[in-house]
């Protein structure tokens, strides 16, 4: 015997979780493409279960089935004229009114419909109930609750559809939305229109026609002609006349009065079934949003939220920072002490411990900093700061979602340009990605810290504020002017959710710290590990071999022609030399260190790239930290470090002093500062841009683009 077949259609909201439910149940065997006429994306799959050959066809998210959109038109078409077997209306549990409005027109429809009360979880989180039993006995529909991205409900699920599909007795459907009295009449004459003139000549409920015709649904107008040309042209006449006096009697379009009205009956459906432990905070939300999101006052306080979250990464990270200084010192003092005079004892202490221990100090800084983007997400803030943003964003052709992304860009551009995945136009998408990186991410804030630390002082933090603002300036004008010319297109519309306001649990907060906190110190140990050594072999080598001189004329160069920077390095050495009563044996080594430095491959590198950078007032040592930035951003700190020669058994601040010594004046470091704010993005994110724009070309241009901004 020929295994029988069904058809199962999926209906939803966008975002209910149809897809999540489509792929549960067809795994891999999907057919993707597109529906007939427009660029519509069509999923099918066929599986078998229960003796039964089943189609799943994922319909396109609608919020209602008012034939505004091509989703919309696509969906209602598909349920009236290819007529599943039965229809799955998947329902977003934790939104169950807005879900609703497109299940009870559903519900209206000559169909076999069943309830998916999908995000099952998500509701219980909000301490929401929702009694199913008695929503399903309200709207004679079965109701079976799914959990879509965890795949939970679903062997029930199709249960009840082949069970349904199975059923012979129509629906009672009994409960109905019931309309104001004068379209309840108006209703009723055109059903009865309806069945004494043209039942059976179109395939629809006589009720639903003359709904629809209320409504002045163009589409079933056209069929009703087209299906019975004389008496669908005086149907149409009286229903026009209808149409009128119930514009007349409510002063409003009828379709507006049907609108209101179902919403009507939803919230009574609502009120039966569903009970909220949530109300309060919902109220309470509310509240908070009238000042958080108010028009004038909402967007100072954000600027104020993000200006705080910087004072704080820079004056509280400040003090376990000496704390991790003092501890590298002592591991560099003591590997120093223990290991013989070498080649491996120069990669240890000065390769491995000072590379990699100028960058883990930061450590603190990051975690703060962490710590505020996680307040800011498990508040529900963030969506707040989107919601703020979307009409600045939309300067830029954006809107307010792709605002996170770049957030979050102030963390780590690789996780935010990954989170740019849930932008739907791809033009969105890549413009977002373009404008990610001059959100100033963490690995830059070293430099910051080092830079206005050293010469801006008590005003570090606004500096370092000013630069991140520098870098939304920038990323704004760039949206500009690409959205006109490179990624021309609309914005596309989209519903900005507003969760409710949570009290932060400590432990979450301090897991979403501690998550992105971990892939800097995963950084530290791969990348800014094989960054430090190579600065340090570049440094290092050709290797000179101490003279006598050197150790005769302490820190005074001898033999190469004395440079500007040279000449300024050594006379800071002698000053601090003079500082601590004399040439010790450690401004000897400094000393040699320092000359060491001018003629190693480093050296060498720095000479030739010093015209590119001196225009910008940043000398060769700043140049080569540039360039070894591209590793990643942490390493422009660690290489300065090296070429300065600071950092074993040195008192704290070395490197700001040393770089105070060899000419930096607050106008270079700035813009050193803009420099780094600016310029290329590290191998990571260069490596992510090419993966989610799924181009070369933009990975190229990117960095081209941010180094000639730069
Ligand atoms: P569609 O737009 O209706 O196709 O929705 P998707 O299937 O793409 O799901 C939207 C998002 O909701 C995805 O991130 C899913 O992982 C998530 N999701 C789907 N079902 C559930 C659920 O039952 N609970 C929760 N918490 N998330 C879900
Ligand atoms: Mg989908």
């Amino acid at each position: 015997m020929p295994k029988k077949h069904l058809t199962i259609a999926l209906a939803g909201n966008p975002n209910s979780g149809k897809t999540s439910i489509f792929n549960n149940l067809t795994g891999t065997r999907q057919k993707v493409g597109n529906w007939p006429g427009v660029t519509v994306e069509k999923k099918e799959g066929h599986i078998s279960r229960a003796g039964y050959d089943l189609t799943i066809v994922d319909l396109p998210g609608t919020y209602s089935l008012t034939p505004f959109s091509i989703e919309e038109v696509v969906a209602r078409n598909y349920l009236l004229d290819e007529r599943p077997d039965v229809v799955i209306d998947i329902i977003d549990a934790s939104n169950l009114e807005r879900s609703l409005y497109l299940a009870t027109q559903i519900r209206e429809l000559d169909c076999k419909v069943l309830f998916a009360l999908n995000m099952a979880d998500m509701a219980r989180s909000r301490g929401t109930k929702i009694n199913d039993r008695k929503l399903s006995e309200l709207l004679d529909v079965p109701v079976v609750f799914t959990v879509g991205n965890r795949n939970e409900g679903m062997d029930r699920l199709l249960e009840q559809a082949i069970r349904l599909a199975e059923s012979t007795a129509p629906p009672a459907r009994i409960r109905r939305v019931k309309y104001s009295a004068d379209i309840e009449e108006a209703i009723g004459r055109l059903t009865l229109f309806m069945q004494s003139r043209i039942e059976g000549k179109l395939p629809y409920l006589p009720r639903w026609v003359a709904t629809k015709l209320l409504e002045d649904d163009a589409i079933v107008k056209e069929r009703l002609v087209a299906a019975a040309p004389d008496a669908g042209r005086q149907m149409l006449e009286a229903a026009e006349a209808l149409r009128q006096h119930i514009t007349d009697r409510f002063d409003e379009d009828p379709q507006i009065v049907m609108t209101d009205e179902r919403y009507g009956f939803i919230a009574g459906i609502v009120r039966e079934v569903q009970t909220s432990t949530t109300q309060q905070r919902v109220d309470i939300s509310r509240s908070i949003d009238l000042v958080l999101t108010h028009r004038l006052a909402g967007f100072p306080i954000f600027i104020f939220f993000i200006w705080a979250m910087f004072q704080l990464t820079f004056t509280l990270g400040e003090y376990p920072v000496k704390w991790i200084e003092a501890g590298v010192d002592l591991a560099a003092g003591a590997a120093a002490a223990l290991m013989p005079e070498g080649v491996l004892k120069s990669l240890t202490v000065d390769g491995i411990i000072v590379g990699v221990g100028s960058v883990i100090k930061f450590m603190p800084n990051i975690l703060v900093l962490f710590f505020c983007i996680a307040l800011f997400e498990d508040t529900g803030y963030m969506a707040r700061s989107a919601f703020l943003m979307d009409k600045i964003m939309h300067l830029i052709g954006l809107h307010g979602k792709s605002f996170i992304p770049m957030l979050m860009g102030f963390g780590c551009n690789v996780p935010a340009i990954m989170a740019a995945r849930t932008l739907e136009s791809e033009k969105d998408r890549i413009l977002t990605i373009l404008i990610t990186p001059f959100m100033s991410c963490s690995a830059k804030l070293p430099v910051y810290v080092v830079l206005a630390g050293t010469f801006f002082g008590a005003r570090a933090g606004t500096v370092i504020f000013g630069l991140y603002l520098l870098g939304i300036v920038l990323s704004i004008l760039t949206g500009r002017v690409f959205r006109s010319t490179l990624l021309k297109g609309a914005d596309a519309p989209f519903v900005m959710e507003l969760p409710p306001y949570r009290m932060p649990m400590a432990k979450s907060l301090l897991i979403h710290m501690w998550d992105r906190s971990k892939i800097f110190l995963r950084k530290m140990g791969k990348v800014i590990l094989l960054g430090s050594v190579i600065i340090w072999a570049l440094s290092s080598f050709p290797r000179e071999v101490p003279t006598a001189g050197d150790f005769a004329a302490g820190t005074r160069q001898e033999g190469a022609v004395p440079q500007a920077g040279e000449a300024a390095a050594g006379a800071a050495q002698m000053q601090r030399g003079e500082e601590r009563s004399g040439g010790t044996v450690d401004e000897m080594r400094r000393g040699r260190k320092a000359k060491q430095t001018e003629n190693s491959y480093i050296g060498r590198l720095g000479r030739f790239v010093e015209p590119a950078f001196a225009p910008l007032g940043i000398d060769w040592r700043g140049g080569v930290s540039l360039l070894s930035g591209f590793i990643a951003k942490e390493i422009v700190v660690s290489t300065l470090g090296v070429l300065h020669a600071t950092g074993d058994g040195e008192e704290e601040g070395a490197l700001g002093k040393a770089l105070a010594a060899s000419g930096m004046t607050p106008l270079s470091a700035l813009s050193m500062m803009v420099f780094v704010l600016l310029y290329l993005p590290c191998l990571a994110t260069t490596t992510a841009i090419r993966r989610e724009t799924g181009s070369t070309q933009w990975m190229l241009f990117s960095i081209g683009y941010s180094t000639s901004v730069a």
